[in-house]
């Protein structure tokens, strides 16, 4: 006979993970199924390059997971089984080829202080910012973590009208409809602050000019220049084992090594799972997805939901550009030319100025291999030394963005249009690139891993080309429209079957969003 849960879930991502959690704590039996080795998804740590370097594979920063409603109500159950983050004070710098930089640290007055010496304007412009922020967060956190409904819509922008009166209004919703572009000219002089805070649009896929990506260059600034940034204490993945103890805690059960084939259906009811092995998993109350949408009808329903509106929509689903990641274990940190003050901030983004990123952005969407990508370079054993062997490091290369299928390289020195012959070549060209701003850095390099985009998908699926997010962020899918109109809600067509993950609202990131709204309308709180 099939083994029963109350719900099962297709995929270990985070949100499946903490969905499961909050669905066991609330007493039902949940069953996570994961055709990996290891849970987690996008949030990965392994020893890629050398024995004793704990490398993030994906993601790294775990500012939205701390910040989350989710660990706000489940955090501390997770600490006994392990979780530990680090904080990091010098938060993220974007040097420019000149050596003038902007960086942003917790500590106010040295922020202000830098951008003031770039632009005393922009000095008090951050201030200013900044105290402003608490009377912003609320309403923009709110939005976040609201499921996407007229009547939420509603309530919030009611909220905000009666807190900020119809002109505070305006300006928020004026932030939320422009531009990194728009935003960053109209509140900075110097461009050196505005690529700073622009580099932060890219990690989705908001290059400078599109609208509707103002919003997470501002959180970031600001949300880091309040509370810092924070990581894993080992590795990122100390969330994933926290959370698959905690499930196990709860008497839920997480299997590795299971990829799941189909889901079982009838009479237009979800009632289970089939994994390739043939075994059979029931379901009594929900069956919950946490996959990219074409996968769910294609892969899962076997062509078809039952509804050609929603098939229609979940093969249209648009993906973003891809990202590729190098993770490179080192004998020391680079020296940067800006200055040896860089050496301890988490992120250096070698992005410098709007007009560069707007250029790679286009020349990756056109299909071409960016001549100068955006690199954002994670420091993470400036701040956790425990993931290396004493006095060395690892760098976290990240590689934003680059097209998921290749048409030529606007170098023109890249022949090959498969990554597995591109990869390493163009791993080359990023790091020629990081020794213009670091030189001797190369030197400093032990062992190096690359992966290209195919290789993001072949190891996680719901990135499709290689789209770290799972789907563009762009207006028309998002809010309202995520993943596709008329379906914001995890529902589908098929009665107890749910589609939660970064494709949905509210979107990529390990802040755990869809998976805590859905277990909370399921478990009725
Ligand atoms: C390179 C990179 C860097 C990133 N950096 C950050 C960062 O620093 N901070 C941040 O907040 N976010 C970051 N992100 C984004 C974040 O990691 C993801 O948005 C998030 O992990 C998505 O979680 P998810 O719950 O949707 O599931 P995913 O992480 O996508 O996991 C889905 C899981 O489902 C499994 N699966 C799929 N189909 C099946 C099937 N049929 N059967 C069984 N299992 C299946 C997959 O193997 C996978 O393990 C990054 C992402 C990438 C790729």
């Amino acid at each position: 006979m099939a083994e029963e849960f109350d719900a099962v879930f297709v995929g270990a991502g985070h949100n499946a993970l903490a969905a499961a959690i909050h669905l066991g704590s609330r007493g039902w039996r949940v069953g996570v199924f994961e055709k990996n080795e290891t849970a987690g998804g996008a949030c990965r740590t392994e020893e890629a390059t050398l024995p004793g370097f704990r490398h993030d594979l994906y993601a790294t920063n775990l500012g939205l997971f701390a910040g989350s409603p989710f660990f706000a109500e489940h955090g501390a159950a997770l600490k006994p089984h392990g979780l530990d983050l680090v904080p990091a004070e010098d938060c993220f710098a974007s040097p420019t080829p000149s050596g003038r930089w902007f960086g942003v640290s917790k500590d106010i007055e040295k922020t202000a202080a830098r951008a003031a010496a770039l632009s005393p304007q922009d000095g008090e412009r951050w201030r200013a910012m900044f105290a402003a922020f608490p009377a912003e967060a609320p309403h923009l956190f709110g939005l976040l973590g609201a499921p996407m409904s007229w009547r939420s819509l509603a309530r919030l922008g009611w909220a905000a009208w009666r807190a900020k009166g119809a002109r505070g209004s305006l300006d928020l919703a004026r932030l939320l409809a422009s531009s990194p572009r728009e935003f960053l000219e109209r509140e900075f002089e110097a461009p050196e602050v505005r690529a700073a805070l622009g580099a932060w649009g890219m990690h989705l896929d908001f290059a400078p000019d599109i609208a509707g990506g103002a919003l997470f260059p501002y959180l970031e600034g600001m949300a880091d220049q309040a509370n810092g940034m924070v990581i894993g204490k080992g590795g990122a993945d100390t969330i994933v084992r926290a959370m698959v103890a905690r499930i196990e805690e709860l008497g839920g059960r997480v299997d590795t090594g299971a990829e799941v084939t189909a889901i079982r259906h009838r009479f237009g009811k979800a009632d289970g799972i089939r994994l390739a092995d043939g075994t059979e998993v029931t379901a009594r109350r929900a069956v919950v997805a946490g996959v990219a949408p074409g996968a769910l009808v294609d892969r899962l329903l076997a062509g078809t939901s039952g509804n050609a509106s929603f098939d229609a929509g979940a093969r249209k689903f648009r993906h973003g550009p891809g990202a590729m990641m190098v993770h490179l274990a080192m004998s020391a940190l680079p020296d940067w030319s800006a200055g040896e003050e860089l050496k301890r901030f988490l992120y250096v983004h070698l992005a410098p100025d709007l007009d560069m990123m707007a250029i790679a952005y286009a020349q990756a969407m056109a299909g071409l291999l960016p001549e100068k990508p955006l690199i954002v370079v994670g420091q993470q054993t400036a701040v956790d030394p425990s993931r290396a062997p004493e006095g060395q490091h690892t760098l976290w290369v990240q590689v934003r963005m680059v097209p998921g299928t290749i048409r030529g390289d606007a170098a023109g020195t890249i022949a090959a249009t498969d990554w597995a012959d591109a990869g390493e070549a163009y791993a080359d060209r990023v790091l020629d690139i990081i020794e213009t701003y670091a030189p001797g850095t190369k030197a400093k390099i032990l062992g190096r891993y690359v992966e290209t985009p195919a290789d993001l998908e072949r190891r996680n699926p719901n990135l499709v080309g290689g789209d770290s997010i799972a789907g563009s962020h762009h207006l028309s899918q998002n809010f309202l429209f995520r993943p596709f109109p008329g379906w914001a809600r995890y529902r589908t067509p098929v009665d107890k079957l749910y589609l939660i993950g970064a494709s949905t609202w509210p979107g990529g990131g390990l802040g755990a969003g869809s998976g805590y709204m859905l277990a909370k309308e399921l478990a009725g709180r």
